[in-house]
């Protein structure tokens, strides 16, 4: 069975941007008849927002998008986690380097590959090879980048304790998941989490990355640039709009949330999909 999957982080509600990502991965997945996930990337509770989870799920359930299965928590999958970094033990080293630094380092210079064994107040770092990580990308064609070169050892467990984002993800995706699809401001962490499976030996689903949606001024729609949350009493119209942003543009006798999400699965056109989407304009 084909597995897709909408992986918000629980720090705020959702605006159009989010729309735009979950409305496509939607679509791609169910054309392809596969099952849609709903899965909560809480794992970073400094960040997160208790009213989030919340007002998550009640938007994506207002806009029709409801999840084939029960909604997944990354804060479930603590024993998943612990094993895989346990699994990943040859590879790891624990690194005390302050912030300040690596501050002058543009990517992580090895300082502390040598610490194999655990430390307190450590954060866990892979040792990242220098091979290749390119893969066939969805949207984007070949993506032959050699983020190892830009990124260096990374972090998969913080000092505080805190599981990274990335080794979380490819534990959560390996295996499970067929096809992720998300924004191209997430491409950067396509290589660690694909590298992660790899020695984790996991498969790695197929990845799409498409554009973001931005601001006139060309900054993405985020909480951190204050995107406006999107009103649930708006569903049909916020639908209407992602839609347009992607390029399709239902006729107007589609006119509940369900049967415009019908007509947007059958109609979902990959190559439809601009490689800038217009800038947002808030209705
Ligand atoms: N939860 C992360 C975010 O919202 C990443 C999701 C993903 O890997 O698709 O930015
Ligand atoms: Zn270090």
């Amino acid at each position: 069975m084909k597995r897709g999957r909408f992986a918000p982080s629980p720090t705020g509600p959702l605006h159009m941007g989010s729309l735009v990502t979950a409305l496509a991965s939607y679509c791609s997945i169910k054309q392809a008849g596969g099952e849609w996930l709903v899965r909560i990337d809480d794992l970073d509770p400094p960040r997160q927002d208790p009213n989030a989870v919340g007002a998550i799920i009640r938007c994506l359930t207002a806009h029709g998008l409801r999840p084939d299965r029960p909604i997944i928590f990354q804060s479930d999958h603590a024993v998943a986690y612990e094993s895989a970094l346990q699994k990943l033990a040859p590879q790891l080293f624990y690194c005390t380097c302050s912030r300040k630094q690596l501050r002058a380092h543009d990517r992580y210079p090895g300082t502390c590959r040598a610490a194999r064994t655990p430390l307190p107040d450590s954060a866990v770092r892979v040792l990242m090879s220098d091979t290749e990580h390119g893969y066939n990308d969805g949207f984007l064609g070949s993506v032959d980048a050699n983020f190892a070169a830009q990124l260096g050892d990374f972090i998969v467990r913080r000092r505080d304790g805190l599981i990274s984002y990335n080794l979380a993800t490819a534990v959560d995706d390996g295996n499970t998941i067929s096809e992720v699809l998300r924004g191209q401001d997430l491409l950067p962490v396509t290589a660690p989490q694909r590298y992660l499976m790899h020695l984790l030996g996991l498969t790695a689903p197929d990845y799409t990355h498409i554009p973001c949606l931005e601001f006139a001024d060309g900054t993405k729609l985020s909480k951190q640039t204050h995107a406006p949350p999107l009103n649930d009493a708006d569903a049909l119209s916020n639908l209407r709009a992602a839609l347009g942003y992607l390029g399709f543009h239902a006729p107007d006798v589609v006119d509940s949330v369900d049967s415009l999400l019908n007509w947007s699965v059958e109609h979902f056109d990959m190559s439809k999909i601009p490689t800038r989407l217009p800038k947002y304009r808030p209705s």
